[in-house]
């Protein structure tokens, strides 16, 4: 925790200097380039494409850059809760229909297994970006014909909330380095989903797990005790 906490301040201080100086000409280089397509899509059809095609590739990879850019500041910027009384279970809900659209195109079932809970205090924003980091990472995880399964209930004075998936799971090798900033095994990951989920519990008192799932996937575990802040 120590080293997390260390490694949290460091990226804190570079995020504020970096972030905005980033993002502002990435915004204006963008822009230049929808200008630019808007001009070339005025030529005669023939001359298009080979002009358009790395255009763009040009843009997606500036989204690239401007998503990695929000992961970061999402991660470091220092948060203040946002104290309400939140329902886990509504957040979850919510989630899994922003999903819905992304897990039907990629051939994935999203189950949800939902028990009536109290209300937790926490800051349902960020709560939901939380489980919107584990559940995007359960459907990157997750084959055609696979499931990811959402479950909210109660346990020993605490609302949980798990996300499991039939991916192929976390080797042991992997395992330690979950939560590390810049930890990821993808081509194009930030490494900054699962720290920010870590930093999000952490404030509100949680703790959060991974386990094996029954089929050999992962099972992310988050736990938020009920009433922390009185
Ligand atoms: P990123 O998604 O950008 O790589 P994360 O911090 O969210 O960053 O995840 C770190 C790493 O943890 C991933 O690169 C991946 O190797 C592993 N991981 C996270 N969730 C899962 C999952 N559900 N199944 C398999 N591996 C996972």
């Amino acid at each position: 925790r120590a080293l997390v906490a260390e490694k949290l301040a460091a990226v804190g201080t570079m995020a504020a200097g970096l972030s905005h100086e980033i993002r502002n000409p990435l915004n204006a280089a963008s822009l230049q380039l929808t200008l630019l397509e808007r001009r070339l899509r005025r030529l005669p059809a023939d001359n298009q494409s080979p002009l358009i095609e790395p255009l763009s590739l040009v843009q997606q990879e500036i989204h690239r850059l401007k998503s990695i850019v929000d992961d970061f500041l999402a991660f470091a910027r220092p948060r203040q809760l946002n104290l309400t009384s939140v329902d886990l279970a509504a957040v979850a809900a919510t989630v899994l229909d922003l999903f819905a659209a992304q897990a039907e195109q990629a051939g994935v079932r999203l189950e949800r297994d939902f028990v009536a809970i109290p209300r937790v205090d926490g800051d349902a924003g960020q709560l939901q970006q939380a489980v919107t980091n584990l559940v995007l990472n359960a459907l990157q995880a997750t084959p055609t014909g696979g499931w990811v399964r959402m479950e909210v209930g109660e346990q020993s004075g605490a609302a949980f909330l798990a996300v499991e998936d039939s991916g192929p799971g976390i080797s042991p090798k992997v395992r330690p380095h979950l939560f590390e900033p810049f930890f990821t095994t993808k081509d194009s990951g930030s490494g900054l989903g699962l720290p920010m989920v870590h930093s999000v519990v952490l404030q509100h008192a949680g703790t959060i797990f991974m386990e094996e799932g029954r089929v050999g996937g992962a099972r992310f575990v988050m736990k938020i005790p009920f009433g922390f802040h009185t």
